[in-house]
């Protein structure tokens, strides 16, 4: 079972106590402080204590440490993971990725080594204090994304950040501070130094929620969507229309192969593949992705006319995701929706369940029959597979029949 969201913060708050009542510090940090002073509910509430992970470890017995060199540690409470981290700084690093080594350190430096103001803060709930070391409280009020100390030093220190910029302004629907767009602006190349996945979860994070349009006018206002994925730069009549078919994706969240597919279904099944490759999707997500790429171009021409067809998208687990698609088209387009609705109400109307039934044929039936399998076989049976939805047979004698006159005996 899920843990509710007050359990989470149950958890979290026992956890403190008792870190407090061993005398040392503890306070929660980061987001959820963020989202507790916007009347956000947090995703999850981290602590932050003076306590050394070993001295961590010694109060709760049956945690592990995770990374235990960065000095976290995992305390299960109420069937809730809670994150305990000792005050650190991070050393520096050159590279722009994540430092190898920490430092523990006091409750300032750890503010100052976050990436945004509005992320710096800490809460201690037993004296209900905001402790904000890093002038959070304004930029929240202000509405605004600004990275801790000079921006050019916090991405160089960690490129991700710049994506984790963008994610947040639109996430929390800020402005990102012009000093900190600027030198996202100078830094964005830096982006191909961060591994793929890492990019792909941050994309992942800003296409699917709602906000995804603005947050690909932000990826190119930053200079960022170019350098996103190897071998992608979309032009800007492309990169328009990208938004277009974004703004139009339906209010809610939707899948991940939906958004990966909304940014790359103008291109060739040969770029798509690579596309989802160079982004490092799984296989399940890169066939998702090229299955609805490749089929939206049909769902608006006459093979959508043909019933077989239309079954055959009803049964597919993505088929709501390829309507959706497929209506953007009409939008990039600026075609009417006259033709899309009539298609996509005639898909829904049949029953998922019963549109692609098992085939009246099967290659052992051929094979019953005295035909000697071959490459003719496979074409044959899908012939009459799609005859048998088209409904033009209805019976195993029909199939059989059918199949003899194309086998041609
Ligand atoms: P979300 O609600 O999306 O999880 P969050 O603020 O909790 O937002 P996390 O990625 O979970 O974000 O990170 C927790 C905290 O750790 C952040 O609020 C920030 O203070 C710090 N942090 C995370 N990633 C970085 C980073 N790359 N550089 C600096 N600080 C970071
Ligand atoms: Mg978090």
């Amino acid at each position: 079972m899920k843990p509710r969201k007050t359990d989470a913060r149950q958890a979290s708050l026992a956890v403190l106590r008792k870190l407090r009542d061993a005398g040392f510090a503890a306070l929660l940090a980061g987001g959820c402080v963020r989202d507790m002073l916007l009347r956000r509910t947090p995703k999850d509430y981290d602590v932050v204590t003076d306590a050394r992970p070993e001295q961590v470890l010694a109060l709760f017995p049956r945690a592990r440490g995770v990374g235990q060199q960065f000095g976290v540690i995992l305390v299960h409470r109420l069937g809730v993971s809670v994150e305990v981290a000792t005050f650190r700084k991070d050393s520096a690093t050159s590279d722009g990725r994540r430092p190898e080594q920490v430092t523990f350190s006091d409750d300032v430096e750890d503010a100052r080594r976050r990436d945004f103001t509005v992320n710096g803060m800490f809460y201690d709930p037993i004296a209900d204090r905001v402790i904000d070391h890093v002038g959070g409280r304004a930029d929240l009020e202000a509405r605004i994304i600004r990275t801790i100390g000079d921006p050019a030093r916090r991405f160089a220190e960690d490129h991700l950040r710049m994506l984790r910029a963008v994610r947040f302004a639109v996430a929390l629907d800020f402005e990102l501070d012009p000093g900190t767009l600027l030198a996202i602006r100078k830094l964005a190349a830096k982006l191909r130094g961060i591994s793929a996945e890492r990019i792909w979860m941050e994309l992942e994070r800003m296409l699917t929620p709602p906000g995804r349009a603005r947050a690909w006018r932000l990826l190119r206002e930053t200079g960022l969507a170019p350098h996103l994925v190897e071998e992608w730069r979309p032009p800007t009549d492309e990169s328009d229309r990208i938004e277009v078919r974004l703004a139009a994706l339906p209010t809610g969240d939707i899948s991940a192969a939906l958004a990966a597919a909304s940014l790359v279904c103008e291109r060739s099944a040969e770029q798509v593949r690579r596309f989802c490759l160079n982004l490092r999707l799984s296989n399940d997500l890169t066939d998702a992705v090229a299955w609805l790429v490749a089929q939206r171009a049909d769902v608006l021409t006459p093979v959508a006319d043909e019933l077989a067809q239309r079954r055959i998208w009803r049964a597919h687990p993505l088929c709501m995701d390829l309507l959706e698609l497929a209506r953007t088209e009409c939008m990039t387009q600026r075609r009417s929706l006259e033709r899309w609705q009539e298609v996509s109400a005639a898909i829904q109307a049949l029953d998922p369940v019963n549109a692609t039934p098992p085939p009246l044929l099967t290659g052992d039936d051929l094979t019953a029959a005295g035909y000697a399998p071959g490459p003719a076989f496979g074409r044959v049976l899908s012939a009459v597979y799609r005859a048998q939805l088209n409904e033009t047979i209805r019976t195993p004698n029909d199939a059989m029949l059918l199949a003899r006159e194309m086998l041609g005996s």
